[in-house]
């Protein structure tokens, strides 16, 4: 709560609304209790009394009421009608359209063009005849203004409900027993609510506005009784002659509606989730930079190459250490893998080498990475943007999500081509159905004219590969491109793999959590845990001669085909939230060796030639008397 008021008051405009409306509102919660007039008592003798005259402080109107009072009353009497109509119209609208969106089918056809032809009325002509059935009055104000809203509610919320309702975590719940009206009330209801209250927020002060237009027309409030839309009503007759009588309640609803959509924009903007977890803006277009400690010296270890990189996400006070004192190099014709339980910094690694981690609220705090040389955390934006792509290039996991849904297979080939070369859109052609038969793709003529959803995930991933080939980079960074894929499928993905390495002299950084990945592929394999390098070194060393002890259970989790029955071990234990790491190893309360003395203090990396491991009391004697 206290983290949205912090959002929300960084929009200065938000402020102010904030500022002007809580006055307004504590001005009309004790009117009761401030010395006026009575607002209702007339004194023709006194009438129209220009303001800021000796005991009418803004005038008398026709009838010699004090305005000051009048308007004071009539403002709170606005207000409540006007919030009771948006929250009467919120519940309601936002009823229909969830029970809309909820069921579906015939339901959903039945109540939306009920909807619909609500919609199709001019809503002050339809408010104007539900007040003409029902007889002029404040409370069938009401219940007009509020009628007439309900379609927008029901609109907006039947349109997330629909997309809600199909998700995974909707046909979890059935699946679990759930009832629809708990399904409804657990499920989708708390989904929904922010946008409820954004709409909510954002419709108020038109509604108080349409109330003061009833009003206006004698259809609201009856004399005596003020309100703002019926004083400003009888103010327009003297207009000319005493224009206080306008003036006074139509300054207030300006100010009423000005600071209700100013804090409702505020509330939106507040709200919305995309932005809670960083500042009131979108990710910049490369990761933020701001190193503490020197910029290490190169050390020229590979075409591509990581030096003591730390990226944290800092989330209002709270620090993610996702990576710390990663070093990492591959060499052109080189494969590197970098495996690790899910959580582990691999993404995070991977997505700050081209500076890509979304910021806020990522931040780099050190280290460098150097690509030829060049360190690229120092280079413009521009110089990475030509490097993107062209040198560097990324294949994900789930290619779906990384594809654009409405466009052909071959056009975004092409248009990877063209970002980056000046050229025609028969050779981008030409060169895309080159990619797609370089990744061996069956029928590649007919399936550049494919959508994405048209494709098996396989096929998918192929063109995510022959997208990243697109503009022959020397490096390429794999986030797990296989884990979504079955067996016989990612053996074929990584043979291509290899066979574009050993063709074309790729480096590729191949990340995974698969050690019989790893053992097909990679020539060298890191281990990462808790963002930190815990073990490096040649992949056949590794695997059989793991140092640390994490390396050796987590080999130990790997069942062999045919290597007979035996127990697989699990680690106990999770990993360690990376905002609360633990000063020493951060594996030690998992394992099973650790002394106080890896408590104490952060373990260094100790390094001989390729090897190194991150451990006081590593495995390798323990092995060799075990062998
Ligand atoms: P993986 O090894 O599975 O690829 P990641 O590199 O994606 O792991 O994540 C590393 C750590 O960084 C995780 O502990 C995750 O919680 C944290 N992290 C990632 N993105 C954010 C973010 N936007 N805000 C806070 N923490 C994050
Ligand atoms: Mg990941």
């Amino acid at each position: 709560m206290s983290g949205f008021l912090k959002l929300l008051f960084r929009n200065r405009l938000a402020a102010v609304g904030a500022v002007v409306l809580g006055t307004i509102l504590v001005l009309v919660l004790i009117t009761p209790l401030l010395p006026l007039k009575d607002p209702n008592v007339t004194d023709t003798a006194n009438k129209f009394i220009p303001p800021f005259t000796e005991g009418h402080l803004l005038g008398t109107d026709h009838l010699g009421r004090d305005q000051l009072s009048r308007l004071l009353h009539g403002t709170r009497l606005s207000l409540a009608v006007g919030l009771a109509a948006a929250v009467i119209a919120a519940t309601l609208g936002s009823a229909v359209g969830i029970i809309a969106g909820y069921f579906g089918g015939r339901t959903d056809n039945v109540i939306m063009r009920g909807v619909d032809m609500l919609m199709a009325f001019p809503y002050i002509l339809l408010a104007l005849a539900i007040v003409a059935a029902l007889g002029p009055g404040l409370l069938n104000a009401l219940i007009a203004v509020a009628a007439v809203n309900i379609p927008f509610f029901a609109r907006n919320i039947r349109g997330i409900t629909v997309s809600l309702a199909g998700r995974e975590f909707i046909d979890a719940a059935r699946l679990a027993g759930k009832g629809h009206t708990r399904i409804i009330l657990t499920e989708l209801l708390p989904n929904v609510l922010p946008t409820i209250v954004i709409a909510m927020s954002t419709t108020v002060g038109w509604m108080i506005l349409e109330t003061a237009g009833l009003s206006f027309l004698g259809l609201g409030s009856q004399p005596p009784v003020a309100d703002l839309g019926s004083m400003l009503g009888k103010g327009r007759d003297s207009l000319i002659t005493d224009p206080h009588t306008s003036i006074v309640p139509g300054v207030m609803i300006f100010l009423i509606v000005m600071s209700v959509n100013l804090l409702g924009d505020g509330v939106r903007d507040a709200l919305d989730p995309r932005l809670k977890s960083g500042a009131l803006s979108r990710p910049r277009a490369m990761t933020a930079v701001n190193r503490k400690g020197p910029v290490p010296e190169t050390d020229d270890k590979g075409l591509l190459n990581i030096q003591n990189l730390e990226t944290q996400f800092h989330v209002g006070p709270r620090v993610y250490r996702a990576v710390n004192d990663v070093s990492l190099h591959v060499k052109p014709g080189e494969c590197l893998g970098v495996i690790g339980e899910s959580g582990s910094g691999k993404s995070v690694t991977a997505l700050s080498v081209m500076g890509l981690v979304a910021s806020p609220p990522g931040v780099i705090t050190g280290g460098a990475v150097r690509y030829a040389g060049e360190d690229l955390l120092g280079a413009s934006y521009k110089s990475l943007r030509t490097k993107r792509g062209e040198n560097v290039a990324y294949i994900f996991q789930d290619p779906l999500s990384t594809l654009h849904p409405l466009y052909r297979v071959g056009d975004q080939l092409a248009e990877a081509i063209q970002c980056h070369h000046k050229i025609s859109d028969a050779k981008a052609r030409a060169r895309s159905l080159e990619l797609l038969r370089a990744v061996r793709i069956p029928n590649a003529e007919s399936r550049l004219r494919d959508y994405p959803h048209e494709m098996s995930g396989g096929m998918r991933q192929r063109v995510g590969i022959a997208m990243a080939m697109a503009n022959d980079p020397d490096v390429i960074i794999a986030d797990e491109p296989t884990t979504a894929l079955d067996v016989t499928v990612q053996a074929q993905i990584l043979a291509l793999l290899d066979d574009l390495r050993r063709e074309r002299g790729l480096a590729i950084v191949f990340i995974t959590h698969d050690f019989g990945v790893v053992a097909q592929l990679t020539d060298r394999v890191a281990v990462m845990y808790a963002g930190q390098i815990v073990e490096q070194g040649r992949t056949e060393e590794v695997l059989s001669r793991p140092l640390h002890p994490y390396t050796r259970r987590l080999i130990a989790c790997v069942p062999e085909l045919g290597g007979g029955r035996r127990r697989l071990e699990a680690i106990p234990g999770l990993p360690p939230m990376v905002d609360k790491l633990p000063r020493g190893c951060a594996f030690a309360a998992r394992c099973d060796k650790a002394q106080d003395s890896c408590r104490a203090a952060p373990i260094a990396l100790s390094r001989d030639g390729d090897r190194a491991v991150r451990c006081l009391f590593p495995e390798e004697a323990l092995r060799k008397d075990a062998s």
